[in-house]
């Protein structure tokens, strides 16, 4: 690996576990259009990050390379792949900054699957097949500004109506939040004893107000929003999955999401050392080029690690998911697959954040800047190690998940 270019280090990744697993033409016909893809979007992801703006070529360009139906059946406008080209085709969009690779995770990984996996005939063939064709965009809305790592202690609440369900309370931090066309959000009903119930609400519905999130420290080109519903009326045919039973949607969705950020931070890694290897060999300082300062190889050499560290737990959680999705209910597959997506995630979001740091250092007072290829990635990183699950939440899955679910700690 010399690592000339994002697509050389994408290749190189795909070469890697082709020589384990044979990739189908049709498999790898997919992930050339996922470099396309990000190849298309580097320049206005650039562009959007410096005036602090949301990318909206992210759904055109991903609908155009038709990525949004990766892992989704044929039979609902999918490409019917698996979630191994899906985790590839996210490490490819992480290359370029997070903005691109956070709106696909939201639309495939967190909500397209929701539906495919919770989904009745109706919805599917409402919201499905359009959200993998990428006419449609999804958000996924549970966080709540009081609810966080714990969501089952939101305050999001509904009541039946004849023929409908009324839902009133505020959802924080929503990627895709205003840009939506529907929501996957949750609530509660106290008179079923707090249980939650997942919908699927139509982003237009009377008394949903919808406020762009815009102070953040990084992830400029992504959408995130606050919503608020105040009374909003949802049709019950749009309870997803079981009434009471909406923290399981919840949490399967988490769990595939989780499998998508730690893809994009393999992105970042490989961004990261891209930046590096240029700047390295082009910058003088002391009379010779940087790289041939031992210190500077160092962190090169540290990023090399890195990204050989957070591919093979990820690669190893994508590959596992086939188990799992034989049969999302069964326990061991859960398990095995909380398992696996947790050290992914753990590992590869802990290791971009490094490698995006030691990309700045490198870069010295120009890595500051944004201007440079690694001001972004550093900023978008941080995200990496909160969203979808902090590291603490992380760490204690892994470990209720090794000692047994008596030691669960956080329920
Ligand atoms: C840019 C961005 C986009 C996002 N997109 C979405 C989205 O699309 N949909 C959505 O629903 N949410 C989204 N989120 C929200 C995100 O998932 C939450 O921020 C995250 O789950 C953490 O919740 P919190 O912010 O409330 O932190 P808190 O839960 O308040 O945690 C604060 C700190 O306490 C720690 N902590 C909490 N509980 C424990 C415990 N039991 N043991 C040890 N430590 C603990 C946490 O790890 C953390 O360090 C997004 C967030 C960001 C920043």
């Amino acid at each position: 690996m010399r690592g000339e270019s994002l697509e050389k280090l994408f290749e190189e990744s795909i070469n890697s576990i082709n020589g384990l697993r044979r990739f189908s033409d049709s498999e790898l016909d997919i992930l050339a259009r996922a470099d396309k893809a990000a190849g298309e979007m580097a320049a206005s992801e650039f562009e959007c990050y410096m005036k602090h703006e949301v990318n909206m070529q992210a759904p055109e360009i991903a609908k155009k390379y038709r990525l949004l139906g990766i892992p989704i059946s044929e039979e609902y406008g999918g490409l019917g792949s698996n979630h191994l080209i899906a985790a590839l085709a996210k490490e490819r969009l992480g290359q370029i900054g997070l903005g691109f690779s956070s709106f696909f995770n939201v639309q495939v990984f967190l909500g397209a699957l929701s539906i495919q996996h919770w989904g009745s005939e109706a919805q599917k063939s409402k919201y499905l097949v359009p959200a993998a064709k990428g006419e449609k965009t999804l958000a996924f809305a549970l966080t709540e500004p009081e609810a966080g790592s714990d969501p089952s202690s939101m305050s999001t609440a509904y009541s039946k109506s004849g023929r409908s369900y009324i839902l009133s309370g505020t959802k924080y931090l929503i990627t895709n939040g205003s840009i939506a066309d529907y929501i996957i959000t949750f609530a509660k009903e106290a008179s079923i004893g707090g249980k939650h119930t997942a919908f699927i609400v139509d982003a237009h519905s009377a008394g949903l107000g919808r406020t762009r999130l815009k102070e953040k420290i990084g992830l400029f080109t992504s959408d995130t929003a606050m919503l608020e519903f105040n009374e909003v009326e949802v049709p019950e045919e749009n309870v997803l999955g079981e009434v009471g039973k909406g923290m399981k949607v919840a949490y399967s969705g988490l769990l595939n999401g989780r499998l998508g950020v730690a893809s994009g931070c393999i992105g970042i890694i490989e961004g990261s050392l891209n930046a590096v290897i240029s700047r390295a060999k082009e910058r003088v300082q002391h009379g010779k080029q940087i790289g041939k300062h031992q210190l500077i190889q160092r962190h090169i050499a540290e990023i090399r690690q890195n990204l050989e560290m957070a591919k093979w737990p990820t690669y190893f959680a994508a590959l596992q998911r086939a188990d799992y999705e034989k049969d999302i209910n069964n326990k061991a597959n859960i398990e095995e697959a909380e398992l696996r997506t947790a050290l992914a995630k753990k590992i590869a979001s802990r290791l971009a954040f490094e490698s995006a740091d030691r990309a700045v250092q490198v870069f010295g007072g120009f890595g500051y800047s944004l201007l440079s290829p690694v001001g972004q990635l550093f900023c978008d990183s941080r995200v990496t190690r909160i969203y979808e699950g902090t590291d603490e939440i992380m760490e204690l899955k892994i470990a209720e998940e090794v000692l047994g679910s008596d030691f669960e700690a956080f329920r």
